[in-house]
C-alpha cells in the first residue's frame, strides 16, 4: 500500500468523518495530511479499516489489531510486538540518520528509520550552532575534512529541495594578536588543501569593513565565503518528512534494545514493540552509538560526550554581525563563536566541556561567563542583557580522532556512523552518500527508484507573507486568522500543519513553527499550543508533553487547583500535583508558582496565565487577522 493513500486521523476525527458519510477521497481533499505518513510509534497508530479505499490510522490503545498496510510497514501486530521486514534499518533520527534515510529512499529498498525519542531531531541535532562550516578547520586527509567540504557544497540544492532556511553568510576567523596571525595562515593553507573555495586572508581594515562590529583589537582575519547557517532541526524534520514521502517507515518512540545476529551476521533489531527483520543496520545513534555497537558485540570505539552551552540573543540585536565570527581554535573545539542564526537572532557559544553524563544538558554560571567573555572580546557589543534563551548540546566525541564511518569488523551487515561531532551537521548530506556507497560495496542490491521525489512542500510561514497574502490565506482558511504565538506571529493553521507533519509535543511544535521561540519564550502561546495538540492528537491536555515521556506539563488544570483550593483536590492529588509542578517548574513553566501565589503564573507563563487570557475578547483587523486581545477586568479570587 502506498503512503499517499493513507490518512492519519485521531479517534475523534475517524468518528466525525464516518458520520459525514463522505468518501475517502473527499475527506483527503478536505484537509488531512495527503502525503507523508508519520508513525510515531507502532503502539499508538494502528490501521483500523478501509473506507472507500483509504486506510484510516487512528490513535488507540486497542490491542491485537492487525496492521493492514502503511508506508512499507508490513506484518501483524500482537499485544507485544510487530514484526517488520526491512532491507535496511537505520538507528537514530538525528540529522545524520535522517539524511541517510532520505538518501536510501532514492533506491528500491524497504527502509525503516528507528528513533527512541518521540520525534526526530531530539538528540544533538536540535542543540547545536547551526553553522554550515566552510571546511578549513579539519586536518587534511580526514573524513571530517572531506565530508565537511563536500557536505557544504550540497547545501544549496538540499535546502532548496526541502524548503529549509539556509544562508551563505560567510565564516570569519579573527586573530586578536600578532601571534594568532600564524594560526590564520595555517588554516588558510589547511583550507586550501581541503578544497575550500574562495578563502581570503584579510588585514584589520578589510576585516572591519566586512564586519564593523569587530573589536579594535582584531588584527587580521581569514574569510571563507562558502560558510553558511541553517536551521539544524528544520533540516532534520524536512529530511525525515521527505524520506517518509518517498516510502521510508519512521518508527519514533522506539528505542532499539537489542540486535540479533546469526553466525556473525545481523538478522534483526528489536525495540520494546517491534522486531525489525533486516540484514543491514546503520548505526547513527549519536551519543549512544557505542551502546548500539556493543549490542552487536562490537566494542571497537567509545563515545566520550563533550558538552557545549549556547546563548540565544533577542532579534533586536540580530544585525551585530553578518558573518559567523570564530576565534582561532582550541585543541578540542572551534572555540566560542558569534553566530547570526538563519532565523535572525545572534547566538553565542558553544563551550567545550568533557562529561561522562550523556544526558547532562544543563547550562552553568561558568559556561555563561566563559561564553560572554570570549564573544565580547571579538564583538564588544554582544551583551548578556539580550539573552532570551540558553541551552546545551552534547557532541558525540569519541575514542578515535575522526568520524567513524565503516562496516563493523565484528557484525556483518552493521555499518557504524559514529563519533559524528562537529562538523557533523555540515557533513550530513555527504555522510549519507558515503553510507549508501558502503552498503552497495558490502553487497546490498540497490536499484534506483524512478518515483523518488526530492521536493518537500514548504510549510506556510504566515509571518513572512505580505498583508495581502495573509488576508487571502485567512479568507481561505480561518485558522490562519488565529494567532497562537504573538512574538513570532504563528497561526493556528501553522501549528496544525506542524502536527500533521509529525510534531507530537510542545517542543516539536515550537521547533517546527517557532511558536514559543520569541521574546516571551512560550509564556503566552504554550497553553494554546497544548490545547491544539490535545485536539489534533485526540489526547487529554494533561497528557500533552514538552518533549515526550516524563515531561508532562499540566497534569492538573491550574485553574481548577486554584479555584477548588488544596483541600478539595485531595491530599494525594495535591502531593502528585506538587511533584508534577516541580517537574514543570524545572521545564520553565510556572505551575508551582501559580499554585503558591494563588494567581496566574509569573510573566504570563503556564496554564494559569492561559485561564486568565481566556477571559476577554480577541481583537481582529477588518481582514479577520487577530492582532491582539482585550482582557476582561479581573474579579480577583
Ligand atoms: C554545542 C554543539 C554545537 C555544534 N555546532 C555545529 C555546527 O555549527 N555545525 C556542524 O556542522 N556541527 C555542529 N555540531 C555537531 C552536530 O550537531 C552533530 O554532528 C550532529 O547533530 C550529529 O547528528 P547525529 O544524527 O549523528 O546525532 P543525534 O542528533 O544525536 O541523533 C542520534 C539519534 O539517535 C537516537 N538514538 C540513540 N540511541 C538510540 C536507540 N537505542 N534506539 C533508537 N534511537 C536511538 C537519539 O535519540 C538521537 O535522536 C555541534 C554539536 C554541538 C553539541
Amino acid at each position: 500500500m502506498r503512503a499517499e493513500r493513507i490518512l492519519i486521523l485521531d479517534e475523534q476525527a475517524v468518528t466525525r468523518e464516518k458520520r459525514t458519510g463522505r468518501s475517502g477521497r473527499e475527506i483527503m481533499r478536505k484537509s488531512y495530511l495527503p502525503g507523508p505518513l508519520l508513525v510515531p510509534s507502532c503502539s499508538t497508530f494502528i490501521a483500523t479499516g478501509l473506507v472507500a479505499g483509504w486506510t484510516f490510522l487512528y490513535d488507540t490503545t486497542a490491542r491485537k489489531t492487525r496492521i493492514t498496510g502503511g508506508c512499507g510497514l508490513q506484518g501483524t501486530r500482537s499485544t507485544q510486538s510487530t514484526t517488520v521486514k526491512a532491507d535496511v534499518a537505520i538507528i537514530g533520527a538525528g540529522v545524520v540518520g535522517a539524511a541517510i534515510a532520505r538518501e536510501l529512499a532514492r533506491y528500491d529498498l524497504r527502509v525503516v528509520l528507528i528513533e527512541r525519542e518521540v520525534e526526530a531531531a531530539f538528540g544533538t541535532s536540535k542543540a547545536n550552532s547551526g553553522v554550515v562550516h566552510a571546511g578549513f578547520h579539519s586536518t587534511p586527509g580526514t573524513l571530517k575534512a572531506s565530508l565537511c567540504v563536500h557536505g557544504n557544497a550540497m547545501f544549496d540544492d538540499i535546502a532548496a529541495e526541502l524548503s529549509v532556511p539556509f544562508r551563505r553568510n560567510g565564516c570569519l576567523m579573527v586573530a586578536m594578536s600578532r601571534d594568532e596571525v600564524g594560526v590564520l595562515r595555517e588554516h588558510f593553507e589547511q583550507g586550501r588543501r581541503n578544497g575550500v573555495p574562495g578563502l581570503r586572508l584579510l588585514d584589520a581594515d578589510e576585516a572591519r569593513k566586512l564586519e564593523p562590529g569587530l573589536a579594535p583589537e582584531v588584527v587580521a582575519a581569514l574569510y571563507a565565503p562558502t560558510g553558511g547557517v541553517v536551521c539544524p532541526y528544520q533540516l532534520t524534520f524536512a529530511l525525515v518528512e521527505n524520506a517518509i514521502a518517498n516510502g521510508v517507515t519512521f518508527m519514533a518512540g522506539s528505542p532499539v534494545t537489542s540486535i540479533h545476529l546469526r553466525d556473525g551476521r545481523v538478522m534483526a533489531v528489536e525495540t520494546p514493540e517491534a522486531i525489525i527483520e533486516t540484514a543491514w543496520v546503520v548505526n547513527a545513534a549519536g551519543l549512544f552509538a557505542d551502546r548500539i555497537g556493543a549490542m552487536a558485540g562490537d566494542e571497537s570505539f567509545e563515545i566520550r560526550p563533550r558538552k557545549g552551552e549556547e546563548y540565544l540573543l533577542d532579534k533586536r540585536v540580530g544585525s551585530l554581525v553578518r558573518s559567523t565570527v570564530f576565534p582561532v581554535p582550541t585543541p578540542v573545539s572551534k572555540g566560542i563563536l558569534v553566530i547570526p542564526t538563519v532565523d535572525g537572532n545572534i547566538m553565542v557559544g558553544p563551550t567545550a566541556e568533557d562529561t561522562r553524563d550523556r544526558l547532562d544538558l544543563t547550562t552553568t554560571r561558568a559556561g555563561f561567563e566563559a561564553v560572554f567573555a570570549a564573544a565580547r572580546r571579538m564583538v564588544p557589543s554582544v551583551s548578556p542583557r539580550d539573552i532570551i534563551a540558553s541551552f546545551a548540546g552534547l557532541r558525540a566525541a569519541c575514542s578515535e580522532d575522526d568520524f567513524i564511518i565503516r562496516p563493523s569488523r565484528v557484525a556483518r551487515g552493521l555499518v557504524h556512523v559514529a563519533g559524528i561531532e562537529s562538523p557533523g551537521l555540515t557533513a550530513a548530506p555527504a555522510i549519507a552518500r558515503m553510507v549508501a556507497e558502503i552498503l552497495r560495496e558490502e553487497g546490498l542490491e540497490m536499484r534506483a527508484r524512478r518515483a523518488f521525489n526530492p521536493v518537500r512542500p514548504a510549510p506556510v510561514r504566515f509571518a513572512h507573507l505580505s498583508r495581502a497574502q495573509q488576508a487571502r490565506l485567512v479568507a481561505s482558511e480561518p485558522a490562519f486568522g488565529r494567532i497562537v504565538c504573538r512574538c513570532e506571529t504563528v497561526t493556528e493553521a501553522e501549528v496544525v500543519d506542524a502536527i500533521r507533519r509529525g510534531a507530537r509535543t510542545v517542543d516539536g511544535v515550537k521547533l517546527r513553527t517557532r511558536a514559543g521561540m520569541g521574546r516571551c519564550q512560550g509564556g503566552f502561546c504554550m497553553p494554546r499550543v497544548m490545547r491544539i495538540l490535545s485536539r489534533e492528537l485526540g489526547i487529554p491536555v494533561k497528557q500533552v508533553t514538552k518533549r515526550g515521556p516524563g515531561s508532562v506539563i499540566a497534569p492538573y488544570p491550574a485553574k481548577a487547583l486554584l479555584r477548588a483550593g488544596r483541600a478539595e483536590v485531595g491530599i494525594e492529588a495535591e502531593a502528585e500535583a506538587e511533584a508534577e509542578a516541580e517537574a514543570c517548574s524545572a521545564n520553565g513553566i510556572g505551575v508551582r508558582a501559580a499554585i503558591k501565589a494563588g494567581t496566574g503564573s509569573p510573566g504570563g507563563a503556564g496554564p494559569g496565565a492561559d485561564s486568565k487570557v481566556a477571559r476577554g475578547t480577541r481583537v481582529r483587523r477588518a481582514d479577520g487577522i487577530e492582532t491582539g486581545f482585550q482582557a476582561a477586568p479581573t474579579t480577583g479570587r
